[in-house]
């Protein structure tokens, strides 16, 4: 069935490998974070048997699906304080910046007779989660706030970068991090377990050896899936950019000008396009939309193929240049960046099969 997403085992293993040994060289626990594919059962099957310590994700549905893991689990988003209850079931941690709901999952650890391990965000500057580095006072009287509830355990701070503000991780910007934790330690005489030192944009800093010491843990989803780091988008040495191949059908074949005729107004979603005139052109539409992928992270394997654009269920390709004599019926393949992989794992309308 197209539109699928063919996904090599092998080389998800091969990138699995690699970033474990890199994380781990450098003396960091890792989580795996598994959002990026809609926590794949098969993919699952294989971090169950690794070497890494948690798997991570952001949705609690997804968590959910790891009933009976040997690993801890941990929850990247923010948890809603409507969900306390089943985050505490579910979760082993959890990624916290907001003192009313880490009462809620105290309250919820206490009517489930466990301990729930919390990680104080810190926002170093990207403007998404935590509580503002500069601002210490809130980050103290936090800790010690939290330091009152018998069922949360403060197992440690952690930072995210490159999601909102695109702030790429540096010894400088963590080493703050590090600072603050020693803060928290020498106040308050305990001893934190986990500094969390960010996701796939800190992988950079294994390799020009300048992640600080005490950071000891990594958070990595893209670059396992994608074998990039996302500071620099830089590939990294020895791991795959196509562990996940879309493959999708040609549904119409023709020679038709580049240009629409006529007035035009908006596209189906509301944007003005601008056509560009490439004269007479032979077009392919394939049956895959907007709805399944991100026309603008996807990447024909043909280097001849332009993505002209894409409605909610077709995607408008321009294939004149090609070598191939590509008719109706055949197969077009795409890597993907994290956006299309995102959707594509998430859309009902995408199958998907397995190179084992
Ligand atoms: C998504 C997410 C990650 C993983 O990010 P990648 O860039 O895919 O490695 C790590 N931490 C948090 C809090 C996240 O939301």
């Amino acid at each position: 069935m197209y539109p699928q997403l063919v996904i090599d085992l092998n080389k998800v293993k091969n990138n699995l490998d690699k970033i474990s040994e890199m994380v781990k060289s450098v003396g960091c626990s890792l989580m795996i974070v598994t959002k990026g594919y809609c926590a794949d059962v098969e993919i699952y099957k294989m971090l169950e048997e690794s070497d890494i310590d948690f798997l991570a994700d952001s949705r609690i549905q997804n968590l959910k699906k790891y009933e009976g893991t040997k690993k801890q689990r941990a929850l990247l988003r923010l948890p809603m304080g409507s969900e306390a209850e089943e985050i505490v079931r579910y979760a082993d941690l959890s990624l916290n910046s907001e003192l009313v709901t880490i009462k809620k999952l105290d309250d919820a650890a206490r009517k489930q007779n466990k301990i729930h391990n919390i990680l104080l965000m810190i926002d170093l500057g990207d403007l998404r989660e935590g509580i503002f580095y500069k601002n210490e006072d809130e980050i103290l009287n936090a800790v010690e706030e939290i330091l009152k509830l018998e069922n949360i355990k403060l197992h440690g701070i952690g930072v995210n970068l490159t999601c909102y503000g695109a702030v790429i991780p540096k010894n400088e910007n963590l080493s703050i991090l590090v600072d603050i934790a020693e803060k928290i330690e020498q106040k308050f005489d305990i001893k934190l377990d986990m500094i969390s030192g960010g996701n796939s944009s800190s992988v950079h800093l294994i390799d020009k050896n300048e992640l600080p010491k005490k950071i000891n843990n990594l958070r990595i989803g893209e670059a396992f899936l994608l074998g990039d780091e996302t500071s620099y988008s830089q590939m990294l040495d020895g791991l795959y950019d196509d562990c996940f191949v879309l493959e999708a059908e040609i549904i119409e074949l023709k020679v038709k000008q580049s240009v629409p005729i006529g007035e035009t107004g908006v596209d189906a979603f509301g944007n003005k396009p601008v056509y560009e005139d490439r004269g007479i052109i032979k077009r392919a539409i394939i049956a895959v939309g907007r709805q399944d992928v991100d026309s603008d992270n996807l990447h024909p394997i043909d280097p001849k193929i332009d993505i002209l654009g894409a409605s909610s269920d077709h995607l408008i390709l321009d294939v004149t240049k090609s070598d191939n004599e590509y008719k109706v019926g055949d197969i077009i393949n795409f890597k993907l960046s994290y956006s299309s992989l995102l959707r594509a794992t998430t859309s009902a309308y995408v199958s998907r099969t397995y190179i084992k």
